[in-house]
């Protein structure tokens, strides 16, 4: 049972506590939002370039603390230096771009007779965003610092097992300037902190970013309050190999490892074609067996431990001993660690093949030729990304529009760039975040007309 008034920070690599941190209350939810309300009617009165520039002295302050940040990540979330690093990289970028963000959100000016039409983008208010654990400081700044850009206030709920680098970056926050109150973070557990500002009145939008399951809950809420809501769920993503691809790029094991396989947008269907899966099962093989697993603050780690104890139970309970697997190799004694695994017995409609992991185990599995290939990667409640390797230009763009995702690849495993939009189709996910539009998602457009019209004398 976890304490209802305490969050225990565990390092998932040796199971030491890290820290404890009071758990936010339904009380301590509601001053919050009292206080972050205050904040925003100043922020949303500065000029754009205003705001824009206290976000650039925030990024600035983020950039000289990467090292910090990064071995706290490493501490509290068990990831690998070298990716906690990239994190607190991309949580600078995200601050810069919603910076410059902040400087072009404009309305436009739309011909009608008899008068002006114009429309003006308006801050919301106070946004909830809701964090998981398994990305920690990007997840928490692509819903915040856009957010920010646009002129609201932020109520940050970062996931229980993961509170403390949330907690740094808002005191870094108030270092750079940014006025107190604006972007607060509230650890907590989800069915008392996280469900306080679902419910929330004064709460305008939620950015939800978890499970499925409790993506559904939250959208529920939400529709009693009629409040809008952006979900960035699981994924069970596709990685479609074709015969004459780059057989070695397309089966890289860290687009299904990386992170310990905590990342939504895991390739860990391994789909292969029929002709070239005997070569395929031999290169992974090899591949997970020299994939460097251990201390995930040693620079020369590949792969660090899973987030918790019930994860790794859950995650066992897709790979029994007597499964047909390869399997990587893993250390003994404490912390959360399995070995990386790609599961080669299972049929396609498998529960190992349909349902989200979220640990280091992928499923290998044949298919005939470009029909059976796209029926295979959208048989699939989710839709969040995708692979597809070939060397055939007209196959890559047939497929790629073809497979229901919102991030697809071509010959490349990546998903995330700040500047493009992100987020998931079917049961991935409703609305995007990043890209050109992600300021404009916290806001609502009025319309406004002015006549023109001589008034009778
Ligand atoms: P989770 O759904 O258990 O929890 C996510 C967050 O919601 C946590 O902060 C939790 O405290 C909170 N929460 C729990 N119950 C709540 C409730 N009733 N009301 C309000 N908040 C509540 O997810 P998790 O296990 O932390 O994260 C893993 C999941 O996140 C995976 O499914 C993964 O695919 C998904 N994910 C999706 C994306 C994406 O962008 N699509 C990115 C990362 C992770």
């Amino acid at each position: 049972m976890s304490d209802p008034n305490e969050l225990t920070v565990l390092n998932p690599a040796t199971e030491e506590v890290v820290a404890t941190v009071p758990a936010a209350t339904a009380e301590d939810v509601d001053a919050a939002v009292v206080r972050a309300a205050r904040a925003q009617t100043g922020w949303a009165a500065l000029a754009p370039a205003d705001r824009a520039r206290l976000l650039r002295r925030f990024a600035d302050v983020v950039d000289a603390h990467t090292e910090e940040l990064a071995r706290l990540e490493v501490r509290e979330a068990g990831h690998t230096v070298a990716g906690a690093r990239w994190e607190a990289g991309n949580a600078r970028d995200v601050l810069l771009y919603a910076a410059g963000g902040a400087e072009r959100l404009v309305g436009r000016q739309i011909p009608v007779p008899g008068g002006w039409d114009v429309t003006f983008q308006e801050p919301l208010g106070v946004i909830g965003v809701i964090a998981p654990w398994n990305f920690p400081m990007p997840i928490a700044a692509w819903g915040s610092f856009p957010a920010l850009a646009a002129g609201n206030a932020v109520l940050l709920k970062p996931a229980e097992t993961t509170p403390l680098t949330a907690l740094r970056l808002a005191r870094l926050a108030l270092e750079a300037g940014l006025p107190e109150h604006l972007f607060q973070v509230l650890p907590g557990h989800g069915d008392t902190a996280g469900r306080a500002l679902v419910d929330h009145p004064d709460v305008a939008k939620i950015v939800f970013t978890g499970s499925t399951r409790t993506g559904r809950e939250v959208m529920e809420r939400c529709a009693r309050l009629v409040k809008p809501v952006t979900l960035e769920l699981g994924g069970k993503s596709p990685n479609v190999v074709f015969a004459d691809a780059d057989l070695k790029a397309a089966l890289d094991p860290f687009s299904f490892l990386d992170n310990a396989g905590q990342d939504c947008c895991a390739r860990t269907r391994v789909l292969v074609q029929e002709t070239v899966l005997d070569e395929a099962r031999a290169f992974l093989a090899d591949a997970l067996a020299a994939v460097v697993v251990g201390d995930p603050a040693d620079e020369k780690t590949q792969m660090g431990p899973l987030i918790s104890g019930r994860q790794r139970d859950r995650v066992r309970s897709y790979v029994p001993d007597d499964a047909p697997a390869l399997r990587g190799k893993a250390p003994d004694g404490p912390g959360f660690w399995f070995p990386p695994t790609v599961l080669t017995g299972e049929r396609h409609d498998s529960p190992a093949a349909r349902e989200e992991i979220f640990g280091p185990v992928a499923v290998l599995l044949p298919f005939t030729d470009e029909q059976d290939a796209i029926r295979l990667a959208n048989d699939t409640p989710y839709g969040l990304s995708g692979s597809v390797w070939t060397r055939d230009v007209g196959r890559a763009l047939r497929v790629s529009q073809a497979v229901r995702a919102g991030n697809l690849s071509v010959n490349s495993h990546s998903s995330v760039r700040y500047w493009t939009p992100f987020g998931g189709y079917k049961q991935s996910g409703l609305g995007r975040e990043l890209g050109p539009d992600a300021l404009t998602a916290f806001t609502e457009t009025k319309n406004v007309f002015l006549s023109t019209e001589v008034p009778a004398q």
